[in-house]
């Protein structure tokens, strides 16, 4: 099951029951520098980072997100500090 490697919450019935979703890392380098920070600030190791490294919602501000019909869209926004 794919977790979110801040927090470690799992992608299941109970996170999607929450409303909560995973994000993948941005490919773009400015933006995935922002994410490296704020995993320096949460002590992990951005070197761990795999192409499969998942972020929950639950480290993002609301307005990062865009609201679609059937998922939320993250937008090319920071992490809330
Ligand atoms: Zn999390």
């Amino acid at each position: 099951m794919p977790s979110c490697i801040i927090c470690g919450r799992t992608k299941n019935q109970t996170s999607k029951a929450a409303n909560i979703s995973f994000h993948m890392f941005p490919k773009d380098e400015s933006d995935k520098i922002k994410w490296n920070n704020f995993l320096i600030k949460n002590f992990l190791n951005p070197e761990n980072v795999t192409i499969s490294s998942l972020v929950c919602s639950l480290h993002f501000d609301k307005s990062c997100f865009i609201l679609n019909k059937s998922r939320k869209l993250l937008k090319r926004q920071p992490l809330h500090p």
